[in-house]
């Protein structure tokens, strides 16, 4: 019955086509980031006009359930109502000064209070930056320049973090994108998620080079994939016994699998955390930190050059601070979603694997356990594209790629949810 999933057949797709015409003469592929091209599912993208709540509106004015939500950020659905409040207040006083001012370091002390082994904080723009400096910190305070990453983790376009594995396990690795020197991509070891096995062995090969061990805790860039017991507090342990930095790249996973992130979920305390999405309400802000001693090697304090005219502007961390004061005044928010987003995962779907933690999830369509990069790629990608153009047609929007995260969010009502479930199987009911 695969000839009831032609995408193009009811949903009125006249705007977003034309303007996908327009604008992919001025810019790559009409899109601004790769993903949201739908290259890997077919169709094209949607031109998107409005969000409302858990819904977004395209420009052919079809409305959809969103369970992409901005990749990550919108944890109270599209406009909540204290995010836009504090963005127009601050309208008043001006958009950036480069210069500081009060509200960053009550932004910073939130983050601190939220986040205990994050002593110092410093703004940045976007989770790749975060992740990026954090990485420098690191090798500036170790004196290293080995960095121990995972396959399937992303941590921004980073040069030398966009690496996949080398031909053996605990290899240097090879870069993932044209453009990124051999050089830069040597400096990163990739290495399976969830392996200790092959971490210990990275750090037996390279004894006292490696800086960093960089890591999604809660992996959503191949999908949803938890750590399975142990890794988390295995990865602690190597990283102690070899002076080596634990980092976390919250960007994803930060007040959104728990208040305080995967490291208040998980019990495990890293050196430097990286944190995006959430902690910028939807603008754009991310911030990376760790203990004292560690962030005072950075400027001007230290030897670690790192800054940005924008950092800190009082637009985004209004922003900011608004979600994360929310989170905080309103615990139930992460119970809640937990309840949601088992109830959305809660059925048996043929030939499909759920992964969840909190509210993130995937659905993978594979029959096999998915616990990392290896056991993600199984997946039955063709089968996805099919999925997802239903539910697309039926006005649920999934991220369009098998290997991405969805996000329930406050915004999705119980009926929001059973709408989804029911449109999810009808798939496999006419499959
Ligand atoms: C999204 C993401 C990034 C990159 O953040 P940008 O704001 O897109 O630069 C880095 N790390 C993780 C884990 C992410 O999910």
């Amino acid at each position: 019955m695969a000839c009831a999933l032609q995408p193009d057949k009811y949903m009125n797709k006249t705007r977003s086509t034309s303007l996908l015409a327009r604008a992919s003469k001025v810019i790559p592929g009409g899109v601004n980031s790769p993903v949201r091209a739908f290259r890997s599912v077919g169709g094209g993208p949607l031109f998107i006009k409005r969000g409302e709540g858990c819904r977004m509106i395209d420009e052919d004015d079809n409305s959809f359930i969103d369970y992409v939500g901005s990749w990550g950020p919108l944890i109270l659905g599209h406009k909540p109502k204290c995010v836009i409040d504090a963005i127009n207040a601050v309208l008043e006083i001006g958009t950036s000064f480069g210069a500081p001012t009060e509200r960053e370091i009550v932004l910073a002390e939130a983050i601190r209070d939220a986040v205990p082994s994050m002593e110092m904080v410093r703004l940045v723009n976007s989770g790749t930056e975060a992740a990026m400096s954090a990485l420098r910190v690191a090798r500036g305070f170790t004196g290293r320049d080995l960095c121990i990453k995972f396959e399937g983790c992303y941590h921004g376009h980073v040069d030398s973090l966009l690496v996949k594995a080398g031909s053996g396990l605990a290899t240097l690795g090879l870069s993932d994108s044209a453009g990124v020197p051999a050089a830069f991509a040597a400096t990163t070891i990739s290495v399976p998620f969830n392996n200790l096995a092959a971490v210990e062995e990275a750090f037996a090969k390279h004894p006292g080079k490696i800086a960093s061990v960089m890591v999604e805790p809660v992996a959503g860039n191949m999908g949803c994939v938890p750590p399975a017991p142990g890794f988390l507090e295995g990865l602690r342990k190597l990283c102690t016994a070899n002076g080596t930095l634990l980092i976390f790249d919250e960007v994803m996973c930060g007040f959104r699998v728990a208040f305080g992130g995967a490291q208040a979920r998980y019990g495990v305390k890293p050196d430097m955390t990286a944190f995006g999405k959430i902690i910028g309400g939807g603008l754009p802000i991310a911030a990376y930190g760790g203990g004292a001693e560690v962030m005072n090697y950075v400027a001007p304090v230290g030897p670690i050059y790192q800054a940005g005219t924008l950092s800190g502007n009082p637009l985004a961390v209004s922003a900011g601070l608004a979600m994360v004061t929310y989170l905080k005044e309103h615990p139930e928010v992460y119970t809640t979603l937990e309840a949601r987003t088992a109830a959305l995962c809660s059925d048996e779907l043929p030939g499909v694997t759920v992964n969840r933690v909190g509210s993130m999830f995937t659905f993978f369509f594979t029959t096999e356990p998915v616990f990392d990069y290896e056991s993600a790629k199984k997946a039955d990608t063709a089968r996805f594209a099919k999925f997802f153009n239903h539910m697309l047609e039926r006005g649920i929007y999934l991220a369009p790629s098998q290997f991405e995260a969805g996000f329930v969010g406050m915004a999705h009502l119980d009926s929001d949810i059973d709408e989804t479930r029911a449109a999810a199987r009808q798939f496999f009911e006419a499959e």
